[in-house]
């Protein structure tokens, strides 16, 4: 049986009779009643992806859906004539997202029982639900942020990249470098630490890659004068990446103390934790301080470490940071640098807005 407790991350609509009203094949004249498209853009707005199983040939079927003026809110449409379980198996599957975080809705009991036995872990709505999906717990995320706000048009900008990827024959630093990144550090608000919270949760890599911080540290880290939570977003030409990081900072006389540095997995190929790291270090040499960086190794977090090893970090005792304590944790290494001038990334644009300036 499926779970209703686990978020819906995707809903697939069937079309005829469910999404609108009319049979597109019979020559009806399809109708979207307003109602059905509130819903389209209330899960939308809330980061619930949503995508089509239909049964229909592709090009009008795609038409429709563009005459309604609805189309661009469906990935990986699914327009054609095989079993409707393997059309939900194959969004599931370009999505990477697991079947108990999909929904279908369809308003023939036979698609349903088709798609149910096949998928039992996939929920399964009738057409009559489809006023009530917005009011259901499983299509209520319990935040919505500005990185679910923006979650489809993230995964249509990563497809395009993807597609553009794979037909460009140069090297992966001229792709990088086509990318025209821009890689944006602010101040976190509680808005932001939401972002970075969601972004824990939908990537597992991110407590890996560092000392682990719980979200609720994090926030009175906030509000706490001695020490810099950061947030880091990244943008590209094809659109945005969201929220992909976060950097905890204690700024003490004499050394800057980095307890924690996470980067999404989506973000290690762009160097991200390198151009990072490259940063801090030249904000340490502007302020004439050492830099501290607590690190605890890891099976997945090997990226990381290389990125901290080749910045120049390296585990040589230096006085600077003595009269501070050692880690708690015997896992965890205390890693040292002498910051000298770093240059500008040539990889991406950043855009820091004056952060660890001064002082
Ligand atoms: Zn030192």
């Amino acid at each position: 049986m499926a779970d209703q407790t686990v978020p819906v991350k995707c809903l697939v609509w069937d079309l005829d009779n469910t999404l609108w009203r009319g049979t597109l094949l019979e020559g009806d004249d399809i109708r979207l009643p307003d109602a059905v498209r509130e819903v389209i853009v209330t899960l939308d707005s809330r980061g619930i992806l949503q995508s089509v199983a239909s049964k229909n040939d592709h090009a009008p079927t795609w038409r429709e859906l563009e005459r309604l003026g609805v189309a661009e809110y469906f990935l990986l449409p699914e327009i054609g004539w095989g079993p409707k379980s393997e059309s939900v198996r194959r969004i599931a599957e370009e999505l990477r997202f697991a079947h108990t975080a999909v929904a279908f809705v369809d308003d023939q009991p036979a698609e349903r029982a088709e798609v149910a036995f096949h998928l039992p872990e996939v929920r399964c709505y009738s057409h009559e639900q489809v006023l009530d999906l917005p009011g259901l717990p499983e299509f209520t995320p319990s935040s919505v942020t500005e990185d679910s706000r923006q979650r489809r048009h993230m995964y249509q900008a990563n497809f395009r990249r993807t597609a553009e990827r794979s037909v460009f024959t140069g090297p992966d630093e001229d792709f990088l470098r086509s990318l025209e990144l821009i890689m944006r550090i602010t101040a976190a608000g509680p808005d932001d630490l939401a972002r970075v919270e969601e972004l824990t949760l939908r990537t597992s890599q991110m407590n890996a890659t560092g000392v682990h911080y719980s979200d609720s540290v994090l926030r009175e880290l906030c509000a706490d004068p001695a020490h810099d939570v950061l947030v880091i977003s990244m943008a590209d030409r094809f659109g945005p990446h969201g929220a992909v990081g976060v950097l905890l900072l204690a700024r003490n006389a004499g050394f800057w103390h980095l307890k924690l540095l996470a980067t999404s997995c989506r973000v290690v190929s762009f160097g991200a934790g390198a151009v990072l790291l490259n940063w801090l270090i030249d904000r340490a040499f502007e302020a004439g301080v050492h830099l501290v960086a607590d690190f605890r190794p890891t099976e997945r977090n090997r990226m990381m470490e290389i990125a901290y090893r080749f910045a120049g970090f390296t585990t040589d005792p230096c006085a600077c940071a003595s009269g501070h304590g050692s880690p708690t944790d015997p896992d965890i290494q205390r890693l040292h640098l002498i910051p000298d001038h770093r240059n500008e990334p040539d990889t991406m644009r950043l855009v820091t807005e004056g952060l660890l300036t001064g002082r």
